[in-house]
């Protein structure tokens, strides 16, 4: 018996699953302020470590000081610091920030490159920032996992992975392409609003009669 319900658990109903994630969060969307890749670019680099929230009270002052790439290239990453401060790390990010510049001024013509290479070929991004680029500020598909999606998709079933490489290889598998990008607003939306790390609230979730870690957690009081 427990061996039928692990295989149908197994095969996840996984369109049921993101219906009723896009019921729950139907205001899903990016929430770091941004009116440009440059500007995206520059948000996703502070935002490691720090809540979008702050994030999005120091870039109006920083990008009215530095509008472009190629006016961030030409500071020194002392004079950025103080703008970024309250997001941590701040002497990082802007030696990140400013190297990543004169790489956009330098090698891209002055302007945020389009594609995966040529944004992980830039100081302090990596996999996830890019993705995160690359789906918001260019609509191209990606699936940048965090610690919210890490979590939610695995506890759900819509992956079964240990690392963060291979969350995103079965979760891009697991959804249609063309809902990659919403698909990552939903998780991110379900792990701050509902699926936290610490005290998920299951009896809020519209996708518990889905969910793998609600079900075995059932099994188990079951018992
Ligand atoms: S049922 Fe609970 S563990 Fe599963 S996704 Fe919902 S909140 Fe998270």
């Amino acid at each position: 018996m427990k061996k039928q319900k692990e295989n149908e658990m197994r095969e996840a109903p996984y369109e049921l699953i993101l219906e009723g994630l896009a019921s729950q969060h139907p205001d899903a969307k990016p929430e770091l302020d941004f009116t440009s890749p440059y500007e995206l670019l520059i948000a996703t680099i502070l935002s490691a470590q720090c809540t979008d929230k702050q994030v999005n009270k120091v870039t109006p002052a920083l990008f009215a000081a530095y509008p472009a790439p190629c006016d961030m290239a030409k500071a020194e990453p002392e004079e950025i610091e103080p703008y970024i401060r309250s997001c941590g790390f701040y002497h990082n990010k802007a030696k990140n920030i400013v190297s990543a510049c004169r790489d956009i001024a330098e090698r891209f013509g002055g302007e945020v490159p389009d594609n995966r290479e040529g944004l992980e070929s830039l100081a302090g991004v990596g996999r996830k920032t890019a993705n995160v680029v690359l789906s918001n500020a260019f609509g191209v598909p990606a699936i940048a996992v965090d610690t919210h999606v890490f979590r939610v998709s695995n506890r759900l079933g819509l992956a079964s992975a240990k690392t963060v490489e291979e969350t995103e290889r079965q979760l891009m598998r697991n959804i249609p392409e063309d809902k990659w990008s919403i698909a990552h607003h939903w998780l991110i939306f379900h792990g701050r609003r509902v699926c936290s790390a610490q005290r998920p609230k299951c009896a809020e979730c519209m996708v518990r009669e889905l969910c793998r870690e609600y079900s075995n957690r059932k099994d188990k009081e079951d018992k």
